[in-house]
């Protein structure tokens, strides 16, 4: 059975009210009725409830970025994955590169963050992914295999995100993710969606979206640009994705 692509827009901490709105409508009026792929976008906390308000009734889902491992409580700052749900969210991005680097969370944690959007009905999208370090001694794939082996993933979207490609503009080539998606794909359930993310622009996503195993795309810094997300986003649609 066809796996259905699936392209995620990680705002990360950028925004405001003005050019949210500017960004959605250039997206929407871009995008129209007819794609098949699935949209989904993550803008910070604060714009889910504006974000959310503008998607109603559109085909583009809306997602956060993180999310609390707890379900409430005294966790200043935290937030959960029942306030998600209750402000619309469908997804949340969960073991992000820069929550592991900038923030400390471990695979533990992330395996509670994963559990908790699961529990709340949500679908998480569990980022894995290798530092250059790692790569250049060979361990990619132990990485990747220990960070997905620490998670219970019966349901979900698994993003394959080499740290190095990450806002560096320099991408994995297709042949490089095609080759951890494969692998990735041996310890899960044949549809599960992996994603690619790590510098996707315009000029590189058909390639990588014609890899076998890559099923769409986490995008950053493109998503932020309606232009290069649209041009993204039809890249993915081009492609028929089979098992
Ligand atoms: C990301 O933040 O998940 C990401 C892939 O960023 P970029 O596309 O900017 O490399």
């Amino acid at each position: 059975m066809a796996r259905p692509r699936l392209v995620a827009g990680n705002w990360k901490m950028h925004g405001s009210r003005a050019s949210n709105l500017a960004l959605l409508d250039a997206l929407l009026k871009g995008i129209g009725d007819a794609a098949t792929v699935e949209c989904v976008v993550c803008p910070p906390f604060p714009y889910l409830p504006q974000v959310g308000e503008r998607l109603r009734g559109t085909r583009v889902a809306l997602g956060a970025q993180n999310v609390s491992e707890h379900a409430q409580g005294a966790h200043t700052g935290e937030v959960s994955a029942a306030m998600l749900l209750e402000m619309g969210c469908r997804y949340a991005i969960v073991g992000h590169s820069e929550r592991r680097q900038l923030y400390g969370e471990g695979d533990e944690r992330v395996a509670a963050k994963f559990a908790a959007v699961t529990a709340a009905g949500m679908t998480p999208i569990l980022c894995v992914g290798e530092t250059l370090e790692e790569r250049e001694a060979g361990r990619t794939e132990a990485v990747v295999a220990r960070q997905l082996g620490a998670v219970d993933f019966k349901e979900g979207v698994l993003a394959y995100e080499p740290v190095w490609a990450i806002g560096t503009g320099r991408n994995a080539t297709p042949e490089q993710a095609q080759a951890v998606h494969a692998f990735l794909r041996k310890r899960i359930d044949s549809q599960v969606q992996i994603l690619y993310g790590g510098s996707v622009k315009p000029q590189n996503a058909a390639a990588l979206f014609a890899m076998p195993d890559v099923d769409g795309g986490l995008i950053g810094g493109a998503s932020l640009v309606a232009a290069d997300f649209i041009a993204i986003l039809q890249a993915a649609g081009s492609k028929k994705v089979t098992t």
